[in-house]
């Protein structure tokens, strides 16, 4: 007689989800394989087998999850990794097995606070008046719209600074994490002379220091919404998942099978 853990995928690439796979292990009841785009270096190591790299599209992923014979999905990328939230919503229900979202609670704009509005990078830009001096923290993979004005600077921070050949001519970068200390972030804007910011609305404590930071200083931004997900149990929390998963897997306790 041997003991047979449901075999769970966790899609990960954020810090909460770094969090929930070290959760999932404390509990014993799984078989964990977490998984990374392959975008960040020297990513942080998770506590489970980790594979790296796109699957190739819903297809591959439906493929990978038939052969690695998974029980069930959790997708805990980024609140703005649309395209691999897409393909777990198509893999999973090709296959008909259970998909949960794990996304943090969005940040609520507050009385003091300045936010505009935007569904995507291209018309948060568009709010953005001539001329600016624009904060935004995002990968190098939003260079493309940015390009569209020439006439605002930009102050990227970042983890991966482009190569000097993929660099925006009116952006500086600084490399490097957010600061969660909103006064830190108010002197960084000051010293910088940030008239805007750019931002996705992350949720979470990490990355709230800039946003407060603009709410002392009354700087306007430019608040990109989250992209719509349509698919999978929806749980804002660690405990949350844990709560869901024993029902999505089946099996309120571990599974008996004979050798
Ligand atoms: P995305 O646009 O939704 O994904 C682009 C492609 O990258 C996906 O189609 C998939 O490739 C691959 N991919 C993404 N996440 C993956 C994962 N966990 N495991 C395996 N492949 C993955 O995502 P993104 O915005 O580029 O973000 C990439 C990663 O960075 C995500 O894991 C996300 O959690 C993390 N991240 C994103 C942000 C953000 O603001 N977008 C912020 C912090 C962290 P295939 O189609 O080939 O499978």
């Amino acid at each position: 007689m041997m003991l047979k853990k449901p075999k769970v995928l966790v899609l990960a690439g954020t810090k909460d989800a770094r969090k929930l796979v070290e959760a999932l292990v404390a509990t014993s009841k799984y078989e964990l394989i977490a998984s990374l785009a392959g975008v960040t270096r020297n990513p942080a190591d998770l506590m489970a087998p980790t594979r790296t790299g796109g699957f190739g599209g819903a297809e591959r992923l439906a493929e990978f999850l038939r052969t690695q014979n998974i029980a069930a999905v959790i997708n805990a990328t980024h609140p703005y990794a649309a395209q691999m939230s897409q393909n777990a919503v198509e893999a999973t229900t090709r296959l008909s097995l259970p998909l949960i979202r794990f996304e943090r609670e969005p940040w609520k704009q507050e009385t003091d606070d300045n936010w505009q509005f935007a569904e995507t990078i291209e018309a948060a830009l568009k709010l953005v008046p001539p001329n600016k001096k624009v904060f935004f923290a995002a990968s190098s993979k939003v260079a493309a719209p940015l390009k569209k004005r020439p006439d605002l600077t930009f102050i990227i921070r970042t983890l991966n600074i482009p190569t000097q050949t993929n660099a925006l001519l009116n952006a500086n970068y600084i490399e490097g994490l957010p600061n969660s200390d909103w006064q830190t972030e108010a002197k960084l804007f000051q010293e910088l002379q940030i008239d805007w910011l750019i931002s996705k609305n992350s949720g979470g404590s990490a990355s709230y220091g800039k946003i407060k930071a603009a709410r002392e200083l009354g700087l306007p931004v430019a608040m990109i919404k989250r992209p719509k997900h349509n698919g999978g149990v929806k749980c804002s929390s660690i405990d949350e998942v844990l709560n869901a998963l024993p029902m999505c897997v089946g099996t309120e306790q571990t599974t008996s099978v004979s050798s």
